[in-house]
C-alpha cells in the first residue's frame, strides 16, 4: 500500500512549503529515537516522517508524487486510491496546470471499471503553445460494439443469474456455533454481472471486449506543459464484468525549443543585438509565438539587460503569460584592419572612467583594497 505522506506529516494536500516544514519540525522532535529509546513504533514513525518529508519539501519529488498518487500503475511511488469516474458523457479533462479534478475514492463495487490507459504524446514547443488536435492510435480491450459490452449475442442474449438473483452479488456466513458472521462477495456463478450468458456473442466470444486499435482525437489546448495530461473517460481497458471501461490518460511531453524558454505561460528569449544598435538604441526583431515583433531597445543597452513585456507571452483559456526579452550584445570579431582602426579610434575618445559599469566596478574596487588597481 502506498504511504500517505500527506497523512504522515498531518497536513492537507493544499499545504504550503512553510507548512510542511513546520509540521516536520514539530513531528521530529515529538518521534526523535532518543526521546523514546527502544520504542520500535517510535523509530518507525521517525522513520515514516523523514521519508514524507523528503518527498514533500521537495518541489520536483512532490509533484512527481501528487501526480503518481493520481495515476496508480505508472510507477514510481506505487499505487493510489482508485479512481472516480466521471459521470456524464466523453469529455476531455484537462489535469495539472489546468487544475485537477474532484477528489478520488475507493469502489467497492462488483462490477470493476476497466483499467486506465496511460499514453505518452510529444509535441513541438510550438505545437503546446498553441494548442493543437492529434490523432492517435493505440491498442487496447475495446468494448465489443456487436454485443455492446455483454459478452451476450446480440447484447440481449442473456438471462438473469438464478444463484443471486441478479443482484451479483451472494451473502455467505463465516465462524463457528460462537462467532458467526455475514459477508457479501461476487456471485461466482456470474461473475458478478449477475446474469448468465445464454448465448454467446460470436465476435468476442462471449468476453464483451476485444483487443484493437482504438483511433482518437484529442484537443490539446493552448499552453500544454510537459506532465500535463488529458483524460479521455471511457476510453481506457474495457471491463471484465460489465463495468465502465477505464480512461485514457495521455501525459503530454514537450519538445525543447532552440528559440524560446518558457515558465509556465511565459516566455524567455535571447535576442543578440549588435554593439551599434545596442550603443544607439534601435529597432529589433523579437519572435513571439505566431507573430515576430519589433521592440526597440532604448541607447545604451547593456548586454545582460532583460526587458519585460507583459501580455506577449503563451495566450491560453486561464491566462496570457508575459514576455522576458534577454539582450545579448554582439561583440564584433574577425575585424579587418579598417574596422579595428575604428574601434581603435572610438576608444580613444571614450572616456572609459565615465561609463557606468566601468566606474562603478572601479569605485568597488577602490573601496575593497584601498587604491584603484588600475593606475598603477
Ligand atoms: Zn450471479
Ligand atoms: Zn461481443
Amino acid at each position: 500500500m502506498a504511504k500517505d505522506y500527506y497523512e504522515i506529516l498531518g497536513v492537507p494536500k493544499t499545504a504550503t512549503s512553510d507548512d510542511i516544514k513546520k509540521a516536520y519540525r514539530t513531528l521530529v522532535k515529538k518521534y526523535h529515537p532518543d526521546l523514546h529509546p527502544g520504542d520500535k513504533a517510535a523509530a518507525e514513525k521517525f522513520k515514516e516522517i523523514n521519508e514524507a518529508n523528503e518527498v514533500l519539501s521537495d518541489e520536483k519529488k512532490r509533484k512527481q508524487y501528487d501526480f503518481e498518487r493520481e495515476h496508480p500503475g505508472m510507477g514510481g511511488f506505487g499505487g493510489g486510491e482508485g479512481f472516480s469516474g466521471f459521470a456524464g458523457g466523453f469529455e476531455d479533462i484537462f489535469g495539472d496546470i489546468f487544475g485537477g479534478f474532484g477528489g478520488s475514492r475507493t469502489r467497492r463495487e462488483t462490477k470493476t471499471k476497466g483499467e486506465d490507459v496511460t499514453i505518452e504524446i510529444s509535441l513541438s514547443f510550438l505545437d503546446a503553445a498553441k494548442g493543437c488536435v492529434r490523432e492517435v492510435v493505440y491498442s487496447r480491450n475495446e468494448p465489443c460494439a456487436s454485443c455492446k459490452g455483454s459478452g451476450a449475442k446480440g447484447g440481449t442474449a442473456y438471462k438473469t443469474c438464478e444463484k443471486c438473483g441478479g443482484s451479483g452479488q451472494v451473502q455467505y456466513t463465516t465462524g463457528n456455533g460462537f462467532f458467526r458472521s455475514v459477508s457479501v462477495r461476487p456471485c461466482d456463478e456470474c461473475g458478478g454481472t449477475g446474469r448468465k450468458i445464454i448465448d454467446a456473442c460470436p465476435d468476442c466470444k462471449g468476453k464483451g471486449y476485444i483487443k484493437n486499435n482504438t483511433k482518437v482525437t484529442l484537443n490539446i489546448p493552448a499552453g500544454a506543459d510537459t506532465g500535463s495530461y488529458l483524460r479521455k473517460v471511457g476510453f481506457g481497458e474495457a471491463s471484465r464484468n460489465g463495468g465502465p471501461a477505464g480512461d485514457l490518460i495521455a501525459v503530454i511531453k514537450v519538445e525543447p525549443s532552440k528559440i524560446f524558454r518558457r515558465k509556465n505561460f511565459d516566455l524567455y528569449v535571447s535576442v543578440p543585438v549588435s554593439f551599434k544598435t545596442a550603443a544607439l538604441g534601435g529597432k529589433v526583431r523579437i519572435p513571439l509565438i505566431d507573430e515576430v515583433m519589433d521592440y526597440t531597445v532604448p541607447e545604451g543597452t547593456q548586454s545582460g539587460k532583460i526587458f519585460f513585456v507583459r501580455g506577449k507571452g503563451i495566450k491560453t483559456a486561464r491566462g496570457t503569460g508575459d514576455l522576458y526579452i534577454e539582450i545579448v550584445v554582439e561583440v564584433p570579431a574577425k575585424l579587418t584592419k579598417e574596422q579595428k582602426s575604428a574601434l581603435e579610434q572610438l576608444e580613444t575618445l571614450t572616456d572609459i572612467k565615465q561609463c557606468p559599469q566601468m566606474k562603478q566596478y572601479r569605485d568597488n574596487m577602490e573601496t575593497m583594497y584601498g587604491k584603484d588597481p588600475y593606475s598603477k
